[in-house]
């Protein structure tokens, strides 16, 4: 597959369709990281789709959303591709590295890392899970906070929504199961005594 725009260092192939709503919610998550990556990075990176559209007027749905370029509708490579790389289920992103590495763990790392996933190789993958590791080595198992009344402890969330600052966060929060309460640790005030006594004694 390297004939495809061979003079890029990261090709990606994103398979999707309109049809499906996953897919539609990954388009509109990628289209951020996308231009993210554009935006932060000097490196080379693009994005191809590969539409599972049941017809010409699906696929032009699904690509008007898109900033990145397209196999057009028409192309039998598209179904090629599709065996190719064995795709069983949409959405899906395969990366392929200027060496010709592929990983087919785009669309789990985009899910979870957002641009920071880039280049989206296993080296980076393991990267940012030892990061993450490290943030949660670093971080008490409780704490207490003026904001609720409860004590809160360490937890790791996939997803979740601080209820401090309100702003979406991922991977270590403190929450309250009872009250299904969460802050970022960045949110956390440790302005009590006991809270602070806590945070040196864990
Ligand atoms: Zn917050
Ligand atoms: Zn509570």
């Amino acid at each position: 597959m390297l004939f495809l725009f061979p003079q890029l260092k990261c090709r990606s192939l994103y398979f999707g369709a309109n049809w499906c709503p996953p897919s539609r919610a990954f388009t509109a998550q990628l289209v951020d990281i996308y231009n993210e990556i554009l935006n932060n990075t000097n490196e080379d990176f693009e994005i191809i789709f590969i539409s599972t559209d049941r017809g010409h007027e699906e696929f032009m749905q699904s690509f008007s959303s898109m900033p990145w370029l397209a196999i057009p509708y028409e192309d039998e490579t598209r179904q090629d591709l599709c065996r190719v790389f064995e795709i069983k289920g949409i959405p899906a992103l395969i990366l392929i590295g200027p060496d010709g590495t592929i990983s087919r763990e785009g669309r789990t790392m985009a899910s979870l890392y957002g641009a920071k996933a880039f280049p989206f190789t296993a080296s980076r993958a393991e990267e940012l899970e030892a990061a993450v590791k490290k943030e949660g080595d670093g971080l008490p198992d409780q704490v207490k906070d003026p904001k609720h009344e409860h004590p809160l402890q360490l937890d790791m969330a996939k997803a979740y929504v601080c209820d401090s600052c309100k702003k979406p966060g991922r991977f270590w929060a403190f929450s309250c199961d009872i009250c299904d309460y969460d802050l970022h640790p960045t949110s956390i005030e440790y302005t009590q005594r006991e809270s602070l006594f806590e945070v040196l004694a864990s």
